[in-house]
C-alpha cells in the first residue's frame, strides 16, 4: 500500500510499489492497432487501411493530428525543397495537403522571390517550404479521411500497456472515459511520438542529450489575431530582422524581456492578420513525466500572457493583437528514441550517405535547440539563421530500419522516437517526414500481417515497391549541399 505522508504531498515521487491487478474486457480484434494520431499515426493507420486491413487508431486528445492540432503549431514542414519548387515527401503527406488546401483548410505557400520578408514564414528558406494549416480546420478534414477510408478510431483514449507472448504483442491495454479494456492486434505502430508502447514493451530506449539526459526546450504554442501585418512587414523589411534578435536584445537590456530564450517566432497562418507565435522555450521538461508536463502546461500559460503583454507594447504590428488560442498539448521536441539495429548518424548526413532501405525523405534542416540555452542551435554557425556549422545535403534520406525497435517482433515506431543519433533528430522529426515514415510502416504492416512475419524481416524492395505504387517518393537523386 502506497502511503503519502504530509511533508512530500506536493510531490509525485514513487515511494513503493502496489501490485494492481484486474479482468479487463476484450474488445476486439484488429490487424493493426495505431497508437498516437499525429502526422506518423494517421499516415501508418491509412496506408495500412487502403491495403484492406482492419486497423484502430487510438489517440489521447480528441482530436487527430498531434502537434499540428492539438498543438496548434499549424504548419507541416519538411516536405518541400526550400525553392518549394519540389516535393520530396509524396504519398499521403502530399495528397493530404493538396486535398485540405482544396478544403480550405490549408494553403501550400510559393516563395515571392522579390521578396525578403516571406508572410508564411519569415525568411526565405525552409518556413515557406512548408503547408500552412488551420488547426481548427484540419481537425474536422481528418475525422473525415479515416471516416472515408474506414479507419476505426478511438478519442481521448490511451494506450497504456500490453500484454506480451515472448516478443510479440498480443494485446494493447488501452483506457478512456470507458475505464480499462484491452484489444487482440497482429501489428502495432507506435506514434506516440514518445516510444510509449516501445518503452512498456521493454524494447532498447534512449531520452535525451547523451551527456546528461537533458532535452530540448518545449514550447506552448499559441495564435494570435488582429495583428497589422503591413507595419510589421515594413518594420522587418527596414530592420532585416526576421527574428527580432536586436529587439529583443534591447527589451532585456531595458529590463522588459524576462525570458531565457531571445528569438521571437511568428508564422502568418490562412489570413492575414492572425499568427502562430512558436516563441516560448520551456527549459527542464520531460515529456514523459506527468508532473513535468502539468508544470509545463502552466509555465506555458503564464509565459504566453507575459509574451502576449510584451509583444502589444514592443512589437511592431501586434499593438492589437488578440489572444485566438493556446495550445491544449505542451509541444515537446524531444523525449525518447527506440535503439534499432540502425541508427541514423550526423555522419550518415554530412557524408550523403545513401540507404538500400530508403522509404522516405526530409526537406528540413538542422534543428534541435540546446536544452539550456534555448535560442542556440548547437548545428547552426550563427543563431540569425540556419547558416549551418555541419553542412548536410539538403534532402536526407530515411532508412526503414531505423523504425524498427529491438526485441519486439510486431511492433515499428514511425515519428519522433525513431533511431538516429541525437543531433541527427532535426532534419527527421517534422512532421512530412514522420508522414512518410508512417505510410511506410503502415505498408510495412501489410506484410507483416499477411505473412506472419516481424517488422525486421520486411522485404524491402517490396515494401519500397508498395510505397511507389502510392506516389510516395523513395528515389531521390538531384541533392545540394547546404
Ligand atoms: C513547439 C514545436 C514546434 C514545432 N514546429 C514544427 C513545425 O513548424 N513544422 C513541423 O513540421 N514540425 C514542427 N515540429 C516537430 C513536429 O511537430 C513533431 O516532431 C511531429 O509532430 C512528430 O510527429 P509524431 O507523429 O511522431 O508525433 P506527434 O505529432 O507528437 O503525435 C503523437 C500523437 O500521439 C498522441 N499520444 C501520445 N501518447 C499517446 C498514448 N500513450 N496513447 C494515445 N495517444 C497518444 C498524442 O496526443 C499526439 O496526438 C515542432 C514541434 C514542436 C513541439
Amino acid at each position: 500500500m502506497m502511503t503519502t505522508s504530509n511533508s512530500d504531498k506536493s510531490k509525485l515521487v514513487p515511494h513503493q510499489t502496489l501490485l494492481y491487478r484486474r479482468d479487463v474486457p476484450l474488445q476486439g480484434s484488429f490487424n493493426v492497432v495505431v497508437c498516437g494520431g499525429g502526422p506518423a499515426g494517421i499516415a501508418g493507420a491509412l496506408a495500412a487501411r487502403r491495403e484492406g486491413l482492419r486497423v484502430l487508431l487510438v489517440e489521447g486528445q480528441g482530436q487527430l493530428g498531434g502537434v499540428a492540432t492539438s498543438g496548434l503549431v499549424a504548419q507541416w514542414l519538411g516536405g518541400r525543397t526550400d525553392d518549394t519548387k519540389t516535393w520530396v515527401v509524396g504519398g499521403i503527406f502530399r495528397r493530404l495537403a493538396q486535398e485540405a488546401a482544396r478544403a480550405g483548410c490549408a494553403i501550400i505557400p510559393q516563395t515571392n522571390h522579390r521578396e525578403v520578408y516571406q508572410v508564411h514564414g519569415w525568411h526565405k528558406g525552409q518556413n515557406e517550404a512548408g503547408v500552412v494549416l488551420d488547426p481548427f480546420e484540419l481537425a474536422h478534414f481528418l475525422d473525415g479521411q479515416m471516416a472515408a477510408a474506414g479507419v476505426e478510431i478511438l478519442l481521448h483514449t490511451q494506450a497504456v500497456d500490453v500484454n506480451l507472448t515472448g516478443n510479440h504483442i498480443k494485446q494493447v491495454i488501452l483506457f478512456n472515459k470507458s475505464g480499462f479494456f484491452a484489444v487482440n492486434v497482429l501489428a502495432v505502430i507506435d506514434a506516440t511520438g514518445d516510444g510509449d508502447i516501445a518503452a512498456r514493451s521493454g524494447c532498447k530506449m534512449v531520452k535525451g542529450r547523451p551527456s546528461d539526459g537533458l532535452m530540448t526546450p518545449a514550447t506552448l504554442e499559441f495564435h494570435v489575431d488582429n495583428v497589422d501585418q503591413d507595419i510589421l512587414s515594413d518594420y522587418i523589411h527596414a530592420h532585416k530582422t526576421p527574428r527580432f534578435q536586436e529587439l529583443v536584445k534591447k527589451l532585456r537590456q531595458g529590463g522588459d524581456w524576462p525570458f531565457d530564450y531571445e528569438i521571437f517566432i511568428s508564422v502568418q497562418l490562412l489570413e492575414k492578420g492572425v499568427m502562430m507565435i512558436n516563441t516560448s522555450r520551456l527549459t527542464g521538461i520531460d515529456g514523459t513525466d506527468g508532473k513535468s508536463v502539468t508544470d509545463g502546461m502552466i509555465r506555458g500559460r503564464s509565459e504566453t500572457q507575459q509574451l502576449l503583454e510584451i509583444m502589444r507594447r514592443h512589437f511592431p504590428g501586434f499593438a492589437h493583437a488578440r489572444l485566438k488560442a493556446v495550445a491544449p498539448l505542451l509541444g515537446v521536441r524531444e523525449t525518447r528514441r527506440i535503439v534499432a539495429e540502425v541508427m541514423l548518424t550526423v555522419d550518415d548526413l554530412r557524408g550523403g550517405k545513401t540507404f538500400t532501405d530508403t522509404i522516405g525523405y526530409s526537406a528540413y534542416g538542422w534543428d534541435l535547440p540546446d536544452p539550456i540555452k534555448p535560442s542556440y542551435q548547437p548545428m547552426w554557425e550563427t543563431n540569425a539563421a540556419p547558416v549551418h556549422k555541419v553542412k548536410k545535403k539538403q534532402v536526407t534520406p530515411i532508412p526503414y530500419r531505423i523504425m524498427v525497435p529491438q526485441p519486439i517482433g510486431n511492433l515499428i515506431c514511425p515519428g519522433r522516437a525513431v533511431s538516429v543519433e541525437r543531433d541527427a533528430l532535426g532534419p527527421v522529426r517534422v512532421m512530412a517526414p514522420c508522414m512518410a515514415m508512417g505510410e511506410a510502416a503502415g505498408e510495412a504492416a501489410v506484410q507483416v500481417v499477411r505473412r506472419n512475419i516481424d517488422f525486421r524481416d520486411v522485404d524491402i524492395p517490396q515494401l519500397r515497391e508498395q510505397l511507389r505504387r502510392h506516389e510516395a517518393i523513395v528515389d531521390w537523386k538531384d541533392n545540394d549541399v547546404i
